[in-house]
């Protein structure tokens, strides 16, 4: 048995026994915050081999929010993230300005994925809602659908026409819709349970009340409200990152920059009916195997569409998202 006394990095070895799981909230520039299971939070670094190998798999980060990780305790209290646990799945987009794309994970783990949207003011956007739950399957992330600003809906028979509509379209596909009231509490209570023990991504147009609605959910989110916080948003390269935030019940919201950040990366033209659940009974039956559903003679999903077992809306934003992913354009959220 050797003489510890003759070990000069004794210390050190003695901190490195302090091995530790985790949950990477952020990332600033090479240093990332993480929660570990005591919930206390750590500044930690990323071994330089971890960089190389994710050079080979064309991702330009490392280690992203959601990661679960094993940390090192370094001599200075700092931490060293010495291993990242396989992800069950992960958002990512496109890194921009290269000749061969590559990914630019966002967020990794992701149980649930939440579109949001307002009765009014703005004016609900199923285009938005669309592109995120194309996203959301072709990821195999189970999603839903939030309507906040329900308020607004009160002696509005019209409004109320048309956002009964989206709802009805929506929970006729499959998806959770919730209707909420950030200002006055309705639907809070359920939307509190849906986020518990979970990894939920919450993303929607800005104005939307998400921020409102989260710290309705959770007042020690604290998240910054209106204009401000779209202000200091704006044309920042922090925009690409996303932040998982702890919620006290249990589980994590991200906040990720908005969809066009996402973009819809990797996915082929005559893959993405497969991504809209009601076309995929029909994918199957087209003449040709590789369809698009837009020119081809013999088109199933066509047929759907013509006699209404497809609504003309998600047909129509099928088309859209078809266009800017031939045109390459996905990430451009056009
Ligand atoms: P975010 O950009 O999606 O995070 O939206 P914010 O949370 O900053 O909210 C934008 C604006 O909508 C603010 O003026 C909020 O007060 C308002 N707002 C949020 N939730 C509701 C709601 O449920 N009803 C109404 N009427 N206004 C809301
Ligand atoms: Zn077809």
């Amino acid at each position: 048995m050797p003489d510890p006394s003759d070990a000069p990095d004794r210390p050190l070895a003695a901190a490195s026994e302090a091995v530790r799981a985790g949950v990477v909230l952020r990332s600033t520039g090479s240093w990332y915050t993480v929660a570990t299971e005591t919930g206390e939070q750590v500044l930690a670094r990323v071994r330089g081999r971890f960089r190389l190998e994710q050079e080979v798999l064309d991702e330009t980060n490392p280690v992203a929010a959601g990661d679960r990780v094993r940390l090192r305790t370094e001599a200075d209290g700092t931490a060293l993230i010495t291993e990242i646990l396989p992800r069950h799945n992960q958002l990512s987009r496109r890194a921009a300005g290269r000749r061969v794309s590559r990914e630019h994970v966002i967020v990794a783990n992701v149980d649930f994925a939440w579109g949001v949207q307002a009765a009014a003011l703005p004016t609900f956007n199923p285009g938005f809602l669309d592109r995120l739950l194309v996203m959301a399957e072709a990821y195999h992330i189970p999603a839903g659908i939030v309507i906040n600003k329900a308020d607004l809906l009160r002696d509005r028979a019209d409004l109320q026409d048309a956002v009964f509509f989206w709802r009805d379209l929506y929970a006729g596909l499959g998806y959770p819709v919730l209707l909420t009231s950030a200002l006055e509490g309705d639907g809070v209570g359920a939307f509190r349970t849906h986020l518990r023990d979970k990894t939920s991504v919450v993303a929607g147009p800005s104005g939307v009340g998400k921020s409102t609605l989260l710290n309705t959910v959770d007042p020690a989110l604290d998240l910054k409200t209106g204009e401000i916080s779209q202000k200091t948003r704006k044309g920042t390269h922090t925009t690409t990152f996303a932040t998982l935030y702890p919620l006290t019940d249990g589980g994590y919201v991200a906040d990720t920059p908005g969809l066009r950040e996402f973009g819809l990366a990797g996915i082929a033209p005559e893959e993405l009916s497969g991504y809209f659940v009601e076309m995929r009974p029909f994918i199957g039956e087209c003449r040709y195997p590789d369809c698009t559903h837009d020119h081809e003679p013999g088109c199933a999903v066509a047929d759907a569409v013509a006699e209404g077992t497809i609504s003309e809306e998600r047909f129509s934003s099928y088309l859209n998202i078809l266009d800017s992913l031939r045109a390459g354009a996905a990430d451009a959220g056009r």
